[in-house]
């Protein structure tokens, strides 16, 4: 019930719960990253999804790069043969920088890498991603989807087929 309600919520076909915003992070990157691939990565994102990015991915011989994605020319220049994912966070935790997705998607699927935004600030009454050109929306549940900080929770949002890649 909770996976439909967020897909209607977010436009999408489907949506995978998970136990955490954490988990739900790190079943994209788990799942779409192996060794000898590249992420770009915005450079403020929430701490522990940094933690990720700077030690976890790293550690197993995954490439990333932390750029400023409201810049579109650093964007583009971030952006490699073998980038298998762009991370926006947007607005970004804790700085509230603010990301155009639909111009960051436009220069990363020019290039045939996917698109998933962090969504967890704006939640879907401010914002869908998808309609922007995201391909993967990710959520802590946790706040303010769940609204009175006595649940943990994560999604991923997406079409049918993106989410039976995962
Ligand atoms: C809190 C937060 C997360 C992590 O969510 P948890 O449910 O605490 O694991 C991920 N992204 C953003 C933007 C957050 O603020």
């Amino acid at each position: 019930q909770l996976e439909r309600k967020l897909a209607a919520l977010e436009g999408t076909e489907a949506c995978i719960a998970f136990a955490s915003g954490m988990a739900a992070i790190w079943a994209l990157f788990s799942r779409l990253l192996t060794s000898g691939d590249h992420i770009v990565m915005s450079d403020v994102t929430y701490a522990a999804a940094s933690e990720l990015a700077n030690d976890t991915l790293p550690d197993l011989g995954i490439e990333v790069t932390r750029t400023d994605t409201s810049d579109l020319d650093g964007l583009r220049k971030a952006l490699r043969p073998n980038t298998r994912l762009l991370y926006l966070e947007t607005p970004a935790n804790p700085l509230l920088r603010l990301t155009d997705i639909g111009a960051a998607a436009k220069v990363a699927h020019e290039v045939g890498v996917p698109v998933a935004v962090d969504s967890t600030f704006a939640t879907p009454i401010a914002l869908r991603p998808v309609e922007h050109g995201a391909d993967y929306v990710i959520h802590s549940l946790t706040k303010y989807i769940c609204g009175h900080g006595d649940a943990l929770g994560g999604a991923i949002c997406g079409s049918q087929a993106d989410l039976d890649r995962l």
